[in-house]
């Protein structure tokens, strides 16, 4: 086979290795007998710099997600003060000051890589659709005839009424899993040694005779591959629920495979976090405001919390007795 064949039947591979995985319960991927926990987590505040995300009445997804990943960040600091905390970006702008989106992605993806991490979080805004304020909606009732012998022609008849910013919420987004190939790409490019499994160990052993195309590479791929979409749909569950406690009106956890290729760009477990529409006024306040930011924070950190004892590893700074919503629950 070509090299390009072979590629393509590994990606072919990925994807319905995958597929079939999707269809398993989640659970925790910890190697038996070894310590695992978290050591890096990246947090990617969306947007940034020329690219503002979605617009509220009075603020901006970039500015937004920011100052949410900026909290989140010091949060997860504090609670465990051995894991790192790595941002794409610490100010407003695009990150690695790049000149283009798809430089701003493959910069983000590249600096997580690199940075060995463990998880991946993206913090972003929704939008409904329609620009925040008011808006018209144009909706057809029916058909009349106008114009005379062979101009006749039928025409729709319109209602028009003022438009309801009322979608709110949050969505928490893991790749889609048959369309995986990138990931694959992303961890077998990430190179032999440099695959943390979460476990505080990298697998540097037997790197130095390691041809990554070989079939026992291309199985670790795969295997891989699979970890990571159950960990990413593990934790994404787990700051779902810690939403719904909190009262969010909650979309769920949900694959899409348009709009976060960084999700499969990085090698690692990943997730993208829609906090919540600044199309909707509430929520565009609620997002603004300390209180809100503080929530949002406390659920993803109190998430954080649980995918890390259930990876098993140690409990935060200042936790002697095990908190109860850190407690391992039965994933679902
Ligand atoms: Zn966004």
């Amino acid at each position: 086979m070509s090299m390009k064949k072979k590629r393509m039947a590994l990606l072919l591979l990925c994807g319905i290795c995958c597929f079939v995985s999707s269809f398993d319960s989640v659970t925790p991927h910890t190697p038996a007998g070894k310590k695992a926990r978290l050591r890096t987590v990246i947090i990617d505040p969306g947007h940034g710099g020329f690219d503002t995300g979605t617009k509220g009445l009075f603020s901006k997804e970039a500015d937004v997600a920011l100052a949410i990943s900026l909290k989140l960040g010091k949060a997860i600091e504090e609670a465990y003060p051995d894991v790192k905390v790595i941002y794409t970006r610490t100010t407003d702008i695009m990150p690695g000051n790049m000149p283009t989106l798809a430089a701003g992605l493959n910069y983000r993806a590249e600096l997580a890589n690199k940075s060995k991490g463990d998880l991946f979080i993206a913090i972003h805004c929704d939008n409904d659709g329609h620009p925040a304020g008011p808006f018209t909606v144009h909706k057809v009732i029916g058909h009349k005839y106008v114009g005379k012998g062979r101009r006749r022609h039928r025409v729709p008849i319109y209602e028009s009424y003022p438009g309801q910013h009322n979608r709110k919420g949050t969505t928490v987004f893991v790749w889609k899993a048959d369309r995986s190939g990138f990931k694959g790409q992303a961890i077998s490019e990430r190179g032999e040694g440099e695959v943390s499994d979460s476990s505080g160990e990298s697998q540097t052993g037997d790197s130095a005779a390691f041809d990554m195309n070989s079939p026992e590479a291309k199985m670790r791929t795969r295997l891989y591959e699979k970890k990571f979409f159950d960990n990413s749909t593990l934790f994404a569950s787990l700051v779902n629920e810690e939403f719904i406690k909190s009262g969010r009106v909650s979309e769920g956890v949900q694959q899409r495979d348009v709009g976060i290729r960084v999700l499969q760009a990085t090698g690692m477990p990943s997730v993208l976090i829609e906090t919540g529409f600044l199309s909707n006024v509430e929520e565009e306040k609620y997002l603004n405001s300390e209180e809100g930011q503080d929530e949002v924070t406390r659920n993803i950190l109190n998430a954080l919390k649980q995918y890390n004892t259930m990876l098993g590893g140690g409990a935060p700074q200042g936790d002697t007795s095990p908190d109860s919503s850190a407690t391992p629950a039965q994933p679902k």
